[in-house]
């Protein structure tokens, strides 16, 4: 009896080791949610997934259908049925939004446009939303469009609760701003409610910026770097994508793990070390026929 009773309990010591292990990091790809935003989580389960991304809306265009109440329903129950909560779960923004949009007009267009967004994450109960910073479109300069991008932020904010907005740093193609952990830091420093706003790092984006993640020396230089100017405490999430274009080409093209030039010692690093726990990270590779394998390959790396 008492031998049963210990092995009883040594079983359920194992079980929960093994699940604090296998929950460490949270990885999944960004979903199809076409055909409705509860087919999202029913893809993500397919993947193997324990995280995910989406768009509410379709990214491409301005104005979309509200989501009905039975969408939400669904999603939410989907969700619960999964195991996935709300904050392993990185909803993406438009790609038309512009929050540091010099033109006054566009600027409010953008404005409404990622309330939109925001009040979709609040109907769905969502706790994180993902957007590109900004681009000043060569008539302002930096510093100015990162203070609209804050004031766009603050303003957006005030009229929500519960949602973190969530820079992700980019690639800095074109006009794009975001590419430097200063520009990051620059409007994090003008938000009010610093308790909602967060950073999404892209491996992807990071290294055609110029951050060089090939090996694991120079990542620890640059997560270094990123502690410093900005810190982990605003760490919300992660893209994880190899890159078809060179150190700092500032060019933005995806690629899949371990097919591109920046290689997968990044993703070793990532997945053994504690600071990236328990935030979505997210495969935004080219080729979604091989996510499950990819997530796989990135298990694998945990120990
Ligand atoms: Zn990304
Ligand atoms: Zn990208």
């Amino acid at each position: 009896m008492m031998q049963a009773f210990i092995l009883r309990i040594n079983m359920v010591l194992f079980a929960s080791i093994i699940e604090l292990e296998i929950w460490m990091k949270r990885i999944g790809a960004h979903v199809s949610a076409s055909g409705g935003v509860e087919n999202a989580p029913l893809n993500a389960a397919e993947i193997g997934a324990n995280a995910f991304a989406l768009f509410t809306k379709n990214q491409r265009q301005w104005v979309a259908k509200p989501l009905t109440a039975e969408s939400i329903d669904a999603f939410k129950q989907n969700c619960a049925d999964h195991g996935f909560s709300p904050e392993h779960i990185l909803p993406h923004d438009s790609y038309l939004i512009n929050l540091g949009h010099p033109d006054a007009e566009k600027l409010e267009k953008s404005r409404d446009a990622f309330l939109d967004e925001m009040q979709r994450c609040e109907q769905l109960d969502l706790k994180l939303l993902n957007f590109h910073p900004g681009s000043h479109l060569k008539l302002v300069s930096e510093s100015e469009c990162l203070s609209t991008i804050a004031e766009s932020i603050n303003w957006a904010l005030d009229k929500t609760t519960g949602v973190t907005a969530v820079i992700e740093n980019t690639a800095g193609q074109g006009s794009n701003l975001g590419f430097r952990f200063e520009h990051l830091a620059e409007i994090i420093d003008q938000v009010e409610d610093k308790a909602r706003v967060g950073i999404c790092i892209d491996t992807c984006h990071s290294f055609a910026a110029g951050y060089d993640l090939q090996t694991a020396e120079s990542c620890a230089t640059v997560f270094a770097e990123f502690e410093k100017v900005v810190g982990f405490n605003y760490l919300c999430g992660m893209h994880l994508n190899d890159s078809k274009k060179g150190l700092g080409s500032r060019v933005d093209r995806h690629h899949s793990l371990g097919q591109g030039v920046l290689g997968l010692e990044v993703f070793k690093y990532i997945m053994n070390d504690d600071r990236f726990d328990d935030i979505p990270m997210v495969l935004e590779t080219i080729d979604e026929t091989i996510w499950a394998n990819e997530i796989k390959l990135l298990r694998s790396y945990e120990s």
